[in-house]
């Protein structure tokens, strides 16, 4: 049978990016992946690194966003030496639009809020964007420029952190799906993937939108709660569409309420978004599609006649409070890392050195307790009291 020191289940950027932290701290790291790795959510995502929130719910997620944001130039840099690949990371800013009578008035309160929660923001004239960005539509009411965000290529991104992570002696395996975990008393000792038991000593769970297809196969003694309880995600589709214009050449961000067009390196110009409940299933729809144009034309017009050179979808790892679950189990050797809904590819570093921190010292320095797995658990507070225990 194969040891690890950790397996990682999923290799998505959340999954990479823990065994690229993991595997600096001399440990044995194994990613097994069901398909090829990286091409599920963090394949599919535009790339805008904000750390503001887009509802009320999720001003919980501000300090580790902001964290995250903080680390992504040294992350970026440790991943484009290890890899010798480019991740295409621009900070070039957002410019976030509101439309209609009340305009000014709800971009003034975006801009405070954003001042509140120590976020850079400020108001902006449309014709002063439009300086900086001639493509802006007519509708434009007003802009809040935020400019400390960035993008990166998700696609690029995932596959340098996977080929990082490598490099530091992870071992990747695709087309290895994990059916089940293992247990042995009150502990994780492994997975069973294909047919064949892998040992470790810690499993981190890193699935994204899939984690509740895994079972938990109890061995040997005393039977666990189902992964479900701690990692209660779902699907939330996204559509996107990949635009080349001769036209229009953006060099920001441009994002409404309704849609933002997010620019590549390369010159295309990424279109999203839906958020739809269509359980697993990746399909684009005339609907989806209709209304990510109606958002991209209202934000640049003069994309009317660009060409539409890919169209896909992906699923979001939504969770039942919209806020990712990290951290530790209540089972010795079960972590999880997953639901990071619309801001997994901003959260990858700084879940990743929060899990190191975890696995490695059983404790971690940031404050990451709303986003611990055993909210959703009737054990936490058990759990809670046995926490410094699970560390290895
Ligand atoms: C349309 C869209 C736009 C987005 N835009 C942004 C954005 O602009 N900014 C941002 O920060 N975030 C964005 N996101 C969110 C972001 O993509 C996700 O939060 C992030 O990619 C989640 O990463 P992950 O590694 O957890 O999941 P995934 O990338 O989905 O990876 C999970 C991996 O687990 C594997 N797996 C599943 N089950 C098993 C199993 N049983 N055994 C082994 N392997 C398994 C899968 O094959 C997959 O490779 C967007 C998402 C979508 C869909």
């Amino acid at each position: 049978m194969s040891s690890f020191d950790v397996i990682i289940v999923g290799g998505g950027l959340v999954g990479g990016s823990i065994a690229f932290q993991l595997a600096a701290e001399k440990l044995r790291v194994a990613v097994l992946d069901r398909n090829v790795p990286g091409r599920e959510a963090s394949w599919a995502a535009a790339g805008m690194l904000s750390p503001g929130p887009d509802s009320s719910e999720a001003s919980a997620l501000v300090p580790l966003a902001k964290e995250s944001l903080r680390l992504y130039p040294e992350f970026i840099a440790a991943i484009e030496q290890a890899s010798n690949k480019s991740t295409d990371f621009t900070r070039n800013g957002t410019f976030e639009m509101f439309r209609g009578p009340e305009a000014e008035n709800a971009r003034d309160k975006m801009v405070a809020q954003f001042h509140h929660l120590g976020l850079a923001a400020a108001a902006m004239s449309p014709n002063e964007a439009r300086k900086h960005e001639p493509s802006l539509g007519p509708q434009a009411g007003a802009i809040a420029w935020l400019p400390e965000e960035a993008t990166v290529d998700p696609r690029r991104l995932v596959e340098a952190v996977l080929a990082a992570a490598k490099q530091r002696g992870t071992e990747i395996r695709a087309n290895c799906p994990v059916d089940a975990l293992l247990y042995e008393g009150n502990a994780c000792v492994g997975v069973l993937a294909g047919g064949e038991k892998i040992a470790a000593q810690q499993v981190v769970v890193a699935a994204g939108s899939f984690c509740g297809t895994i079972s938990d196969r109890a061995h040997e003694v005393g039977s666990h709660p189902q992964l479900r309880q701690y990692a209660p995600v779902h699907p939330v589709r996204g559509q996107m569409l990949a635009l080349r214009s001769l036209t229009v050449q953006l060099k920001k961000v441009l994002r409404s309420q309704y849609g933002y067009l997010v620019p590549r390196r390369d010159g295309r110009i990424i279109a999203g978004s839906t958020l739809e409940d269509a359980g697993f299933v990746k399909q684009v729809t005339p609907q989806g599609v209709r209304q990510i144009l109606d958002a991209a034309l209202e934000l640049a017009p003069a994309l009317v006649d660009a060409k539409i050179v890919e169209e896909w979808s992906g699923l979001r790892p939504g969770t039942p409070d919209l806020l990712p679950i990290i951290g530790p189990s209540d089972i010795a050797g079960l972590w999880l890392a997953t639901g990071h809904y619309r801001n997994g590819i901003l959260l990858a570093p700084a879940t990743a050195m929060i899990m190191r921190d975890w696995i490695v010292t059983g404790k971690s320095n940031f404050n990451a307790e709303s986003f611990s797995p055993l909210r959703f658990t009737a054990a936490k507070s058990h759990a809670q009291a046995n926490r410094g225990a699970s560390g290895a």
